[in-house]
Parts: C-alpha cells; sequence; structure tokens
C-alpha cells in the first residue's frame, strides 16, 4: 500500500502563500517514510491532506494505487495518530480501542477480540479497564495508536506521534515504534522535526521548507549528499563554506577540500562539512599538501560526551567542530590556541 502524493497546493488564504505548495512524493510500500522539516514547513498539512481532513486546491492523493483525493476521512481507510492523544477522556481503554469498529458496526464478539489482540500488540493487556486520565503519557499515546491500528487501516500517519513526551519516553517509544512497524509492517508516514528520529526509524525521508520539498531519498542519501544548504544545515548541522573550483578541488581560502564537485573551473559552491568530520590536532605536523590546516580556537562548548569547538580558519571561516570528550581532553586546548584540522570529509 504506497502513498502517492502528486502535485498537491493547499491556500488557507486566497491571495497568500500556500502552506503546501506543489508536492509531489511517493512513500513505498511498507516503509516508514519521515516528512521532516521545521515547524511551519507545511507538514501537518499535507498529512493532513492525505487523510482527508483537509481538501486541495490542487493535485492528487493515490492510495494503493486508488485516487483518493474526493473521498472522506471515513472511507480512506487510513490509521491516524496526533501529538495530543485525542483520546476520550469518558472512554475505557478498551472502549476507546473499540471506537471506530464500533463506529463500523462490528459484531461485539469480533470488537472484544480485535480489543484484546491491539492491548497485546501495544503490551497494555493489564490497562484495558483504565481511564486515559489514569495512565502515562506515553501509555496514553500507545492507546491512541491500538485505536488507529484496530480498524485494520491501509496505512499509519502519524502527525508527531511523541511531541508532548518527554526525551527519555521518547526515545522508549521510538524503538516501540520501530519494533511494532516490524511486526505490522504498515506503510507509515511520519510527521516530525527532530532529524534524529527521522534519520533513526524510517526509511525514506521527505524534507520539507516552505511548503515544498525540499529533497526525499534515504536517510544516507539526505545526510551525505544533501541537495542544499538548508537541507545540510537543517540535518546535522553541516558547516557551510563557500568557495569555488580550482583544479578538481573546492578551494576554501587556503583550504582545498578533497571533493569532486560537479561544477566547472572556477565556478563558486557550497561546500558542506559536518561538524564531526574534522580532526582537529595539536602539534604543528608541517604536512604536505593543503591539508590539515591551522585554525584558531575561538569557543569552546561542553555538550555531553561531547566538546563544540569554534574554529577560525584562516580564510576567516568559522568552522563548528564536535569532538568527543575523552579525546578532547587528550588534545589539551584552550581557546585562542592554534590547531590543525584535518577536514575528512565534505560534500558539495
Ligand atoms: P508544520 O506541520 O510543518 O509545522 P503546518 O502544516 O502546521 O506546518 O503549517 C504550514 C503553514 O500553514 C503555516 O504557516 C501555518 O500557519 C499555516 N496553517 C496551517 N493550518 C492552517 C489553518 N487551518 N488556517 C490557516 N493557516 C494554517
Amino acid at each position: 500500500m504506497s502513498i502517492i502524493v502528486e502535485q498537491l497546493t493547499r491556500r488557507f488564504s486566497p491571495g497568500g502563500s500556500p502552506a503546501v505548495a506543489d508536492v509531489s512524493f511517493h512513500a513505498p510500500k511498507g516503509a516508514i517514510t519521515s516528512l521532516l522539516g521545521p515547524s511551519g514547513a507545511g507538514k501537518s498539512t499535507l498529512l493532513r491532506l492525505i487523510a482527508g481532513l483537509e481538501v486541495p486546491d490542487v493535485g492528487r492523493v493515490l492510495i494503493d494505487g486508488v485516487d483518493c483525493t474526493s473521498l472522506p476521512v471515513q472511507q480512506r481507510n487510513v490509521g491516524v495518530v496526533f501529538q495530543s492523544y485525542a483520546l476520550f477522556r469518558h472512554m475505557t481503554v478498551r472502549e476507546n480501542i473499540a471506537f471506530g469498529l464500533n463506529v463500523r458496526k462490528q459484531p461485539r464478539e469480533e470488537v472484544e477480540a480485535r480489543v484484546d489482540e491491539m492491548l497485546r500488540l501495544v503490551q497494555l493487556e493489564a490497562l484495558g479497564g483504565r481511564h486515559p486520565g489514569q495512565l502515562s503519557g506515553g501509555q496514553r499515546q500507545r492507546v491512541a495508536f491500538a485505536r488507529a491500528l484496530a480498524i485494520r487501516p491501509r496505512v499509519l500517519l502519524l502527525d508527531e506521534p511523541f511531541g508532548a513526551l518527554d526525551t527519555r519516553v521518547r526515545e522508549e517509544l521510538r524503538e516501540w515504534l520501530h519494533a511494532l512497524h516490524e511486526s505490522t509492517g504498515l506503510t507509515t508516514l511520519l510527521v516530525t522535526h527532530d532529524q534524529q528520529e527521522a534519520l533513526e526509524i524510517s526509511q525514506h525521508v521527505v524534507v520539507m521548507s516552505d511548503g515544498r520539498v525540499a529533497q526525499s531519498g534515504s536517510p544516507e542519501d539526505i545526510y551525505d549528499r544533501p541537495a542544499s544548504p538548508f537541507v545540510a544545515s537543517f540535518i546535522g548541522g553541516a558547516n557551510i563554506l563557500r568557495g569555488h573550483v580550482q583544479e578538481g578541488r573546492v578551494a576554501v581560502g587556503s583550504l582545498a577540500l578533497a571533493v569532486p564537485p560537479a561544477a566547472r573551473e572556477g565556478e563558486a559552491v557550497h561546500a558542506f562539512v559536518r561538524p564531526h568530520d574534522v580532526k582537529l590536532a595539536r602539534m604543528v605536523v608541517g604536512g604536505r599538501g593543503p591539508s590539515p590546516v591551522l585554525g584558531t580556537v575561538e569557543r569552546l562548548k561542553s555538550v555531553g560526551g561531547f566538546v563544540k569547538v569554534l574554529l577560525r580558519l584562516p580564510s576567516g571561516d568559522e568552522v563548528t567542530v564536535q569532538v568527543p570528550r575523552t579525546e578532547f581532553d587528550e588534545l589539551g586546548v584552550t581557546e585562542g590556541d592554534a590547531v590543525h584540522a584535518d577536514v575528512r570529509t565534505a560534500t558539495v
């Protein structure tokens, strides 16, 4: 059951800029596809268009090859989970999970059996009699998943499902969703602004910015070959250096990056350098060739197991380098020190 979106546009006010602008993508069958982007990028609107909760001005939505663009939400047979649990507070967990089945007037025994199955699937067998108010945030969200899955949806649409939870529960539920997906194999679309979440649990990523698709591909494509400075900095906080092509390399001041640029000799290009792709060394090793280059440590900031080093290159460019704490302690540098910086990988 793949999801295909063709040239979708949704404008909330006439003449205003569209929330979703000419978006096309393909969410492959059986995979988790993330819609990733900053707040306001149009991710939720896109998901709501696919669910049938919004109507597009232009474009089509195909689920499993069937054009659903003009079908109401009940006829699309999609499971939806939102950030705010949207559970019925006056109903028990069992009644919440049974809701969609009762709406569809399924026989009582079948409903009960399906609810039991769903409670087992989300590992809440013991809590069927409780009300949502008696559950933790993570448990409530698992009930929301059980309710969405009970109707045997063709696809699962998730809008920041872990957004309201604290970091630890979020990480637990991420693992849980991964396992759930392995056991159901459902085509899943996940809206998230968290690049770590997208890279960790999805097989396909659609990066959105200003209502448009900035890039789509596998997590590796997005991370290793960002299509624009926006994608490079949004995913993994790459340093963006402006340089030009010189003898098959990218020259940034005196730094020559060994990346094969597609551009012609002399042309201006952006090079992207990940914070963990720069190796710092204290000693001046009189290196041959253009790299390593010398830089000055401008600022140090400790972040958990890492130290962020803000380096000033001779070109005047600033580069943020991320050094594991143990490596940093061995390096023994302080602010104002000169260091050698060996750029291990860069992309253009
Ligand atoms: P995201 O999910 O990426 O944060 P949204 O899809 O929620 O982005 O919003 C995209 C844009 O559309 C924003 O500028 C938002 O203000 C606007 N928007 C979303 N829903 C509505 C609505 N119901 N009415 C008017 N504008 C809306």
